[in-house]
């Protein structure tokens, strides 16, 4: 596959993704996927979905954890309530995790994507130290069948991303790196935190964003690519830098407007292949 393949975010019946229709529609040719519902990933409904990936011409590159509970109704809900740092959720969401895991396999997709939550900042802390072997315990299941995971950004400082990684110290734990979130989270400037958490960057959104007024305490607001404060090509340009060839998957985050989605997206294509066609010669 050649460099920068356009890709979108997609979801079956749960997440923030846009349909297969659309995947086909467009003709794009790699896909993040939303991980379905508890109890509809079995092998059965991976082949279903394996051949509608076939008719629509495209392929998974990486299949996003997701449990039932977790919300991003605000920060503080999605604080409590997402990946594996909420504690009361901890060993659940990781059985959830290796759920996914399977479906992945069934699919014959080597990369799960997570938001982990918000990582206690204490790295001394009773819950930090079991969420590192939470988390490794899992690496260490996912490495015996050759997957590997990638986080979401955004809800940490790149400086406090790499400090996890380092804690963690597993070979087969990356980054997906959503600029979008580091500036809806307001946890910083996403080139600069691309530059700092570059080598472990193996796959990213193409996501665009506003500042809230009241950084980390509001959302910021998501909105279509190019119209945001990411600067979509200096995000671009700074891939370059960093040596990441992989896909340039699109997300945009209203399921809601279906219409509206669709016609961001296509206009996202276009914006990335310009930029993709511009940033390669350079
Ligand atoms: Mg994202």
């Amino acid at each position: 596959m050649s460099q920068w393949p356009i890709g979108v975010f997609t979801s079956l019946d749960a997440g923030l993704g846009v349909r297969m229709d659309v995947v086909a529609d467009l003709k794009i040719p790699t896909i993040h996927l939303h991980s379905p519902h508890h109890g509809k990933r079995d092998e059965a409904q991976a082949k279903d979905f394996l051949a509608q990936c076939e008719a629509a011409g495209t392929t998974v590159s990486c299949i996003f954890c997701g449990s039932d509970g977790e919300s991003y109704a605000d920060i503080p809900t999605t604080v409590k309530t997402v990946g594996l740092v909420p504690e009361e959720f901890r060993e659940a969401r990781a059985a959830d995790a290796r759920v996914t895991a399977q479906f992945a396999r069934y699919i014959g997709c080597d990369t799960l994507g997570m938001h982990i939550g918000f990582v206690p900042e204490d790295r001394q802390s009773e819950s930090y130290l079991d969420l590192i072997k939470v988390t490794r315990s899992l690496l260490d299941d996912l490495a015996e069948h050759g997957q590997k995971l990638h986080l979401e950004t955004g809800q940490e400082t790149a400086e406090h991303l790499l400090d996890f990684l380092t804690d963690v110290d597993r070979d087969n734990l990356f980054i997906n790196f959503d600029p979008a979130n580091m500036i809806l989270y307001g946890t910083g400037n996403p080139i600069e935190a691309l530059k700092k958490v570059g080598k472990y960057v193996r796959s990213i959104h193409c996501k665009d964003g506003i500042w809230a007024k009241n950084r980390g305490v509001d959302w910021g607001q998501e909105v279509a690519l190019g119209e945001g404060d990411v600067d979509m090509r200096l995000f671009i340009e700074t891939l370059k830098e960093i040596g990441y060839v992989g896909p340039l998957t699109i997300e945009r985050e209203i399921p809601e407007d279906p219409e509206q989605q669709k016609a961001d997206i296509s206009q996202a294509v276009a914006l990335l292949e310009k930029l993709r066609g511009e940033i390669l010669e350079s």
